[in-house]
């Protein structure tokens, strides 16, 4: 029997907006083909979290209010997360997850959300135009379709540690003005892609691969 693979969802209950916690149903899906079962847990407000425990850390989207809330519980992640996101370990933020990873998220009534700090990225909340619609960006591992929908405008800080997910085919992706969406560092990425972002098969079996080598570090077994 192989160990089952395990997904920590960060604030599943919250942080889950247009249907991002389909992303890690579809994990669990390639996972599951390649003979695996999969156990997630909803590492929510007070729960006890240590990120070496697990193979693949999920953080979805969630609204402003929403984004308060975990935003207060957070800070005593830092510590695991930094470690396990340095190490090289695999971890999806969408959207307001994204923008908790970075410094902070300036919101429309001038409220300032701090974030994790962990990557050298800020969001910032500008009067005109929300970023809602279709998008399209090209990515290492193909063509990616998704919708977004979000206020912030996500900017990197050191554009030599992160990389951009994707160029912008159609929307806006992280901000209107640079023409790029998410942000890779490591094994980690950010993304404004819901739909969820990984119904695009291309993508999700890359990341399913990251995380069974994830998995085959922590046990100590070939998955043969
Ligand atoms: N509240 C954030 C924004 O509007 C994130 C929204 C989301 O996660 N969908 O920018």
């Amino acid at each position: 029997m192989k160990e089952p693979i395990r997904i920590a969802y960060l604030y599943e209950d919250l942080m889950n907006t247009y249907g991002d916690s389909g992303d890690v149903k579809i994990l669990r899906y390639w996972l599951n083909q390649q003979g695996y079962t999969v156990q997630v847990d909803n590492v929510s407000l007070g729960v006890a979290f240590n990120a070496a425990d697990y193979d693949f850390v999920f953080f979805g989207g969630g609204q402003d209010y929403e984004q308060t809330v975990v935003a207060k519980d957070l800070p005593r992640f830092k510590e695991t997360l930094t470690q396990y996101i340095e190490a090289g370990r695999p971890m999806l933020a969408i959207c307001g997850g994204y923008q908790l990873l970075g410094a902070y998220y300036k919101t429309a009534d001038g409220t300032t959300i701090k974030g994790l700090g962990i990557l050298p990225l800020h969001t910032v909340f500008k009067a005109d135009a929300r970023m809602i619609g279709d998008t399209e960006f090209t990515t290492e591992f193909g063509t990616v379709k998704a919708f977004e929908n979000h206020s912030g405008r996500t900017y990197f800080d050191d554009k030599q540690m992160l990389r951009p997910l994707g160029k912008m085919v159609q929307g806006y992706g992280n901000n209107p003005d640079d023409g790029v969406e998410g942000m890779r560092y490591k094994n980690t990425f950010g993304s404004y892609a819901h739909g969820p972002i990984l119904r695009n098969a291309n993508i999700a079996k890359a990341i399913a691969q990251l995380i069974v080598t994830s998995h085959e570090q922590r046990v100590g077994q070939p998955t043969a």
